[in-house]
This record gives structure tokens, C-alpha cells and sequence, in this order.
């Protein structure tokens, strides 16, 4: 007998009939024999409706009182979903985080979990009860409630699963797996049975947004086999392991993009020790997060600079640029928000030369010019035009034989 646990997120939950087709999936669950337990997310949009009430109230509220107000969406969905799995006669129970001791540090609304005590879903379990438990929140060492954050479910299934030692967990959504990349963009996307927690991690800080990234550092932490289905739909959807068996040669996951970051160049920089700290310092002093960096050969004594930050972050990067550009007589700053960055992920990169240069002569036959180059073990991005986003995009999924084998 395997036990299972399975998460439902805010649209999988956001109405009493969804609630009800929820019941009908976990009982299917454990007439196949597992013990279940479910974790569940708010019914879609309360969190935020939550998060407006206290803005009418107030124009910063403590911290506290907030992790108060919205854990309570998700206490709403424990009692509906165990109600709903009571009346067709499977014997189940509600707790909250910190009825069964979901126990966290102090940061509200942003909280890590340190420590969970299974003893009471054990028991429950063994008792032929499904178990239901509230997602996104916890307690902290003095009994106060706190939450992980938005989106959190997903960390709290993971964190359950781990505690438990679960087989497997089971995030369910509304998409029915991780693809090789976003089908909006490339139709012919193909749902992956399987991808490591790497290359999962990759995609989803390179902004693939299927599942919480902490969710996933998560599981790679504990080893927690990791499945995202779908809860509309029948499947197998995506299996996420450290297992690389099954693998081709060669492999390459997936293609992810982001569409959130802007360019920055500071032009003819003095070429000497010092130079980038004193561009860099004062980025990172204004809170401004880097991603790309390139330097440029120097020559004639000066060099050019160029990295990239969140375009939320261009208009206040270019105040602390313009200033420093004078502080160290450089001679201008440019910045560019019509790019995007574009990656190829896959584990096949550590054993496979020539996979980059493969990329760049697929980019270079569209006509598409690279303006930044980054790589790591599992990954190469590039900063191009944003113009040229589905045509890379395309260009790449063809290139390299990701797209359905019909
Ligand atoms: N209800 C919370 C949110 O909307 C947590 C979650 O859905 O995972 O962010
Ligand atoms: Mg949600």
C-alpha cells in the first residue's frame, strides 16, 4: 500500500462543485488501496479578495493579523472538501497548520517550515481516515499562525510528503504536466513523462511557472518523487525525479523564456581593478536584483559593462547608473526593455559537446542576432530582440526534435 499525498490548487477548488469532482479523485485514490493525504489551496481569487479587504482597513497592517486574515481561505476548503468526501460515505478529517503542527520561523507572510510532526495524520491514517490539511500555512514557535508565501500549497504538500516519507506527491492544477515549452507560444509543445529536479528548477526560475520553485528545491532536498496533473483531465502527466534512466542521449528538456527583464549598458568604463564593483555595489545597495552580466575586452583603456535586472527595476537602475557612470567617468548608459531571454535546458549538456554551438547556428538561420550569452551546467540563455520571441522559440523546439512524435 503506497501512501499518496495530493494537492489542489485555488482553481481545482473554486467552486462547490469542483470541490465535489476533488472528492470523487481522492476517493479514487484510495479505493485503489493508497492512504491519502490532501492538502488543499484557498478557492481561487479569496486570497486576493482577503489581501483587499485588509487594504480597505488599512494602509499597512501588522504582519501578524495578515497571516490571520488570509489563512482562513484555505480553512474554508479543508471543511467543504472533507464535508464533501464525508457525504459519499469516505471517512475523512480536517486540520489546519497548526492542528497537526506545521511548525515555521517567525517571517510572516513568507515563513519556511522547520519542522513537521506527523504522529496525528499517522494515526488518523491508520484508522482508514483520508486526512485533509490546509496548504500555505503554519505556526511558529509561539503559536502564532503564519503563511509561506503566495502560492505556498505547493511547499506545504511537499513538506507533508517529506515529513510523512509519502511515495509520491502529487501536485494537481490546471495544466496536465510540465511541456517543453509554454504552448501558447509553440503549439506543437509535447507534455514531458518525466524531467529532473535540475532541469525543473531551471525552467521554473527561467519562468516556466507550473510549480513554486521552493516547492521544488523542496523535494530535490528530501527526495520527494514529485507528479504535476492535471485535475480536470486523466493522465499520467509529469513526473519530477532525480532518476536520469529513461533518458535519451543527448537530452534536452525544454525551452523557457522571460519576458520580465531589461538591458543595461554603462559605455566606456575606465578599465581598471574596481571598476565593476563600483557599478554593481550600488545596484545591489538599491535592492535591484542582477541576472546577465558581460564585460567587454577593454581597449584604449576603457570597456563597456552590460547586465541585466527586472524591468520593473530599469527606471531606478539608470538613476544609480547615471550617477555612477559620472562618479567613475564613464561616458554614457544605455538601456534596452525590448529583449527577452530565451534558455535551453537539459541534462544531455553535461555530456554532450557542441550543444550551444548547435543553438546559435539554429538563432543565426532565422536571422536572429544574440545579444547576450549566458550558460551554465544544465542551461544556455541568450538575450535577443523580444521581437523575435515565438520565431526563436519555434526555431529551437524544431531544431532540436522536441515537438510531438505523433
Ligand atoms: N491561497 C494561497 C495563494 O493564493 C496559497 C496557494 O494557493 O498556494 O497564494
Ligand atoms: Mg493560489
Amino acid at each position: 500500500m503506497a501512501l499518496i499525498v495530493q494537492k489542489y490548487g485555488g482553481t481545482s477548488v473554486g467552486t462547490t462543485e469542483r470541490i465535489v469532482s476533488v472528492a470523487d479523485k481522492v476517493i479514487q485514490a484510495k479505493m485503489q488501496g493508497n492512504d491519502v493525504v490532501v492538502v488543499v489551496s484557498a478557492m481561487s481569487g479569496e486570497t486576493n479578495r482577503l489581501i483587499e479587504l485588509a487594504s480597505e482597513i488599512s494602509a499597512q497592517p501588522a504582519a501578524r493579523e495578515m497571516d490571520v486574515l488570509v489563512s482562513t481561505g484555505e480553512q474554508v476548503t479543508i471543511a467543504l472538501l472533507t464535508m464533501a468526501l464525508n457525504a459519499r460515505g469516505c471517512p475523512a478529517i480536517s486540520y489546519t497548520g497548526s492542528q497537526v503542527r506545521i511548525l515555521t520561523d517567525s517571517m510572516h507572510s513568507k515563513a519556511r517550515i522547520k519542522e513537521i510532526d506527523g504522529t496525528r495524520i499517522s494515526r488518523d491514517l491508520s484508522s482508514g481516515r483520508v486526512v485533509v490539511v490546509a496548504g500555505f500555512q503554519g505556526m511558529d514557535g509561539n503559536g502564532n499562525i503564519t503563511t509561506l508565501g503566495r502560492g505556498g500549497s505547493d511547499t506545504s504538500a511537499v513538506a507533508i510528503a517529506a515529513a510523512l516519507k509519502a511515495n509520491e506527491c502529487q501536485i494537481y492544477t490546471d495544466v496536465d504536466g510540465v511541456y517543453t515549452t509554454d504552448p501558447r507560444v509553440e503549439p506543437r509543445a509535447r507534455r514531458l513523462e518525466r524531467i529532473t529536479f535540475e532541469e525543473m528548477l531551471e525552467m521554473a526560475s527561467l519562468g516556466s511557472k507550473v510549480l513554486q520553485i521552493r516547492a521544488v528545491e523542496f523535494a530535490g532536498k528530501y527526495n520527494v518523487p514529485l507528479r504535476v496533473l492535471s485535475s480536470f483531465t486523466e493522465g499520467e502527466g509529469t513526473l519530477i525525479t532525480y532518476e536520469e534512466d529513461g533518458v535519451e542521449e543527448a537530452r534536452i528538456a525544454g525551452i523557457a523564456f522571460n519576458r520580465d527583464e531589461a538591458k543595461l549598458t554603462v559605455l566606456g568604463v575606465p578599465d581598471h581593478p574596481g571598476a565593476a564593483h563600483q557599478i554593481l555595489g550600488p545596484i545591489g545597495e538599491a535592492n535591484i536584483e542582477v541576472d546577465m552580466i558581460i564585460q567587454n575586452v577593454g581597449r584604449d583603456g576603457t570597456t563597456d559593462f552590460t547586465f541585466t535586472v527586472h524591468r520593473n527595476d530599469v527606471q531606478r537602475a539608470v538613476e544609480v547608473l547615471n550617477k555612477v557612470a559620472n562618479d567613475l567617468g564613464a561616458r554614457e548608459v544605455n538601456s534596452d526593455d525590448s529583449i527577452i531571454k530565451l534558455s535551453l535546458v537539459g541534462v544531455g549538456m553535461r555530456s554532450h559537446a557542441g550543444i550551444a554551438s548547435n543553438m546559435f547556428e539554429i538563432l543565426a538561420k532565422e536571422g536572429i542576432n544574440i545579444k547576450m550569452i549566458s550558460t551554465s551546467e544544465i542551461k544556455i540563455s541568450v538575450v535577443i530582440d523580444e521581437k523575435y520571441l515565438e520565431l526563436g522559440v519555434r526555431a529551437l523546439h524544431d531544431g532540436f526534435g522536441l515537438e510531438k512524435t505523433a
